[in-house]
């Protein structure tokens, strides 16, 4: 048996400038934080790995502070001394010694696979099944809040062959105001991209039947999220007389909640994120279980860097039932990255990376530089 005995692990907080501000229903943030964990073992082996939250703690109730304090006061004493290779006895560990926590846990994980991937000379994906695609298209997330803004930054995008294809946050604004800002972006876009609409959990049920109709009447093709995580037998009510299909992503964070969601049929695709879900290896495990309810599967964001967004790319690249489409746009989207070899787009599409591990190694500079202090 290949052992690779854990020696240390550090933790750093840093903090990333972005090109633009971006609004979410409940935030509007201007840098992105992130937990950046690198795994030492004792033959020499360093796997890195990253937790991140859409600005805060205001969509999972972690934040890149506590996560911290999780893997250093209770996660990593777990894990050393463990053979890192053994990736699913180590995630049983760690949920014995903190219930929830799946960003934390998913940091984690990540640099485990990114050990295992280098030890066994394979990149991530050859752990998961082995390369299905090398690329998938972008979709990428307008989020200035402004109608006029957004459609410049969607005609530049379009121009440059970066996306082709847009989602809009919504939810910060009254509905009547959201529904106007949605026609004003459709006319803008005047058929040439497809536009999804994220509502964050933001409506009532009863706000989402009277407003729903006019959004797909003014071209929106697809709801994110209209109601709360927990009400899923609304979701599945809206489901039932909505024009257009629905897109869950507060609604599914665990196995159980695909249960639920496939059992009531409300939902026509699920929003996977590595994070809430606790890394790669459940992630995995979600894909698997909406592939037999036939769910398709989305792939979503909290805007990653190129160590996230790596790992996630070496999922989406091996895994059939993610054919909805991806916003793994994070590295356009931050004004620097913490890696050598980011990230590679071309041609509308995100591409997976190809060496062993993850595929991209820390620039100890850019930590130094970006840590927080
Ligand atoms: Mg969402």
């Amino acid at each position: 048996m290949n052992t690779e005995i854990i020696e240390k692990i550090d933790t750093t907080i840093i903090d990333l400038p972005l090109k633009r501000i971006h609004k979410f229903a409940a935030t509007t943030i201007n840098s992105k934080s992130f937990v950046i964990v690198q795994i030492y073992t004792k033959n020499g082996v360093v796997g890195i790995g990253e937790a991140t939250t859409p600005g805060g703690p205001w969509w999972a109730g972690e934040a890149v502070e506590t996560i911290k304090v999780m893997i250093d006061s209770y996660l990593a004493p777990a894990l050393v001394g463990e053979n890192a290779l053994q990736i699913n006895t180590l995630l049983q560990k760690m949920d014995c010694v903190a219930a929830n926590n799946p960003f934390a846990k998913a940091a984690l994980e990540i640099a485990l696979l990114d050990i295992k991937g280098q030890v066994l000379r394979v990149p991530i994906y050859d752990l998961f099944g082995g390369l299905s695609r090398e690329s998938m298209a972008l979709k990428w997330p307008l989020a200035q809040g402004d109608a006029k803004a957004d459609i410049e930054e969607a005609e530049q995008l379009m121009s440059s062959n970066i996306a082709q294809e847009f989602k809009v946050k919504m939810g910060y604004m009254s509905p009547e105001d959201d529904v106007n800002y949605i026609a004003e972006l459709c006319r803008g876009l005047n058929g040439k991209a497809t536009l999804l609409g994220d509502l964050n959990a933001t409506w009532s049920e009863l706000t989402t039947q009277k407003y729903l109709p006019d959004l797909a009447a003014h071209g929106m093709d697809m709801i994110e999220q209209p109601v709360a995580a927990w009400n899923r037998q609304a979701l599945a009510r809206i489901r039932d007389f909505s024009p257009i299909p629905i897109l869950a992503d507060e609604s599914i964070c665990t196995p159980q909640d695909v249960n639920e969601i496939g059992n009531l049929h409300a939902a026509d695709m699920l929003s996977l994120k590595i994070f809430k879900h606790g890394g790669l290896t459940r992630t995995h495990q979600i894909i698997q279980i909406a592939a037999a309810f036939g769910i398709s599967c989305y792939a979503g964001t909290f805007l990653e860097s190129s160590i996230g967004t790596a790992a996630f790319m070496h999922l989406v690249a091996s895994q059939n039932n993610i054919d909805g489409g991806n916003e793994l746009v994070g590295p356009i989207w931050l004004a620097d990255d913490i890696v050598q070899q980011p990230v590679q787009y071309k041609d509308n599409h995100i591409w997976a990376k190809q060496e062993p591990g993850l595929g991209v190694s820390l620039d100890q500079d850019k930590l130094s530089h970006y840590q927080r202090v």
